[in-house]
């Protein structure tokens, strides 16, 4: 999402047309994003607001991603949880109880007001042998006034104080990719990743078995490319250069 539809609240240009082309001609799709404070609800509303028109269903966070992961290991299980709406509505979707007693997990997010009293509970419940979940290992976020401390520094913090570190659901663990596959029903090997980042977003996509697209309007630049001992399929300067290939992304 970030760094290739949108950039905070505003739209990459020709991203709309884009989106419009894939609906057009049936091609499914899902939007992706690592950040786990916001529900799919609240993404859509936000997304409206800078122009662009996407079905709840088709959006994607590492919340959803997480909550899928846990259900499937630990069906109706109990976690303590140290975050945002996004997390705390997707757990409880799954017939997650949360709480602070004996929890099988604790599951930490993105959030905006880190309490001590939250992450002392949290160090606690770890160090007792509760499994340490995080939905994405991202050590910091945008914002209009510089870079934000996010989950990656978060869980550095826990794992420096009980010696044990989480399990990162988000990208770049290709489990989101696999995921969000099922979530449309669609395979790998017809299926391409469209993202900003080297190393998360080709990456994950690389290794869930899918072509990758980097796009250059958020954080990676060709330049960055060469450092890396992968690359993309193709390097596109954004999705704007797909409008009209759609269908065949990589015709030349
Ligand atoms: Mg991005």
């Amino acid at each position: 999402m970030d760094g290739v539809l949108v950039h905070e609240n505003h739209l990459v240009p020709g991203a709309d047309q884009f989106l419009a082309e894939l609906r057009d001609n049936d091609i499914p799709f899902l939007v992706l994003t690592n950040n786990s404070i916001y529900t799919a609800r609240d993404l859509q509303a936000r997304l409206k607001h800078t122009g662009l028109e996407i079905p709840v269903d088709s959006i994607w966070t590492s919340a959803l991603a997480t909550a899928t992961f846990l259900n499937e290991q630990r069906p109706g299980g109990t976690a303590y949880v140290v975050g945002e709406s996004g997390l705390t509505t997707a757990l409880h979707e799954i017939g997650y109880i949360l709480t602070d007693s004996d929890p099988d997990y604790v599951v930490l997010g993105e959030t905006r007001t880190y309490s001590f009293e939250a992450i002392t509970t949290a160090i606690r419940l770890v160090a007792a042998g509760a499994r340490f979940i995080a939905t994405n290992p991202d050590a910091t976020g945008p914002s209009r006034e510089g870079i934000l401390p996010a989950t990656g520094s978060v869980a550095a913090l826990i794992t420096q104080a009980t010696g044990k570190k989480p399990y990162y659901v988000g990208k770049p663990n290709p489990l989101m990719m696999r995921s969000a596959l099922r979530r449309i029903g669609a395979h790998s090997q017809s299926t391409v990743m469209i993202g900003d980042r080297m190393d998360t977003d080709v990456i994950a996509g690389l290794e869930a078995g899918m072509r990758t697209i980097l796009v250059t309007t958020g954080i990676s630049t060709p330049a960055l490319v060469e450092q890396f001992p992968y690359r993309p399929t193709s390097i596109l300067p954004s999705v704007a250069a797909l409008v009209g290939k759609t269908k065949d992304p990589f015709a030349p």
